[in-house]
């Protein structure tokens, strides 16, 4: 079995509890990381560090790719968080290697027949692929264009909302298949795995993917948000409305 973590963004206490949770499961041989390790959330330094020992994988996110190209297109608050991460990170006696280590970080990885990304195949680190894509009005062609690029399987963070979409132009929610979905009929499918540490599918619990080599299954894993949100609001450069949505998961 093999997990999938995404979109930790600095709370240490939502990835802690994740890889409590595989610990308990057992039988899980390797943890891949999507990406955006850092941003948001105050402990970036140890998130990293906790990633870079237990991961076989840590692709670049749009976030590290913030930190190194700066934070085009991002929201204030955002972009204040990234301002506090890059001095955090690289000013200290880790700076330089650490800076080495995001910087050379890869966009992609493929198992076989399964590729691996942080946004989506054709722009891996910063493409969002959304349900909104799929409704009238959206970009033309585009699902057409992103599962052209899928060899079978493709795994993705960054929207931070977990659930499948199928060749056939369906989204099915995390919460629709919570008994786990079976990807084994050789269709093409792209499962986003959610996000750790920021969840905006308005369930507050960490998220993360496990994949059997026939089906996915999505977990959620309570978490202490009371001190990832303590530790936000103690720190002047990062900001309570990072917080506040850590307990309504948007
Ligand atoms: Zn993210």
């Amino acid at each position: 079995m093999i997990a999938f973590i995404s979109d930790i963004h600095a709370n240490l206490q939502a990835l802690t509890a994740v890889f409590a949770d595989i610990d308990r499961i057992g039988g899980v041989e390797r943890v891949y990381c999507l990406g955006d390790v850092v941003g948001y959330g105050p402990q970036p330094w140890e998130c990293i560090d906790l990633v870079v020992n237990r991961c076989s994988v840590y692709l670049m996110g749009n976030h590290e790719s913030a930190l190194i190209n700066g934070a085009l297109g991002f929201r204030a608050a955002a972009r204040d968080a990234i301002d506090w991460t890059r001095d955090t990170l690289f000013q200290g006696a880790h700076g330089p290697r650490l800076r080495n280590l995001i910087t050379h970080l890869p966009l992609r990885h493929t198992l076989g027949d399964i590729l691996l990304v942080h946004g989506s195949p054709r722009d891996p680190v910063m493409e969002y692929v959304l349900e909104s894509d799929l409704w009238e009005g959206a970009e033309e062609g585009k699902m057409e264009g992103i599962f052209a690029q899928i060899p079978r399987l493709c795994y993705v963070g960054h929207t931070h909302r977990p659930g499948v979409f199928t060749q056939d132009h369906c989204f099915l929610p995390a919460r629709e298949i919570a008994d786990g979905f079976d990807v084994s009929d050789g269709s093409k499918y792209l499962i986003n795995v959610g996000s750790v540490g920021q969840p905006r599918d308005l369930d507050p619990r960490a998220c993360y993917c496990l994949y059997t080599g026939d089906a996915v299954y999505f977990r959620r894993v309570a978490y202490d948000i009371d001190g990832a949100a303590a530790l936000i609001n103690a720190n002047p450069r990062l900001g309570d409305r990072l917080s506040a949505r850590l307990f309504k998961g948007e």
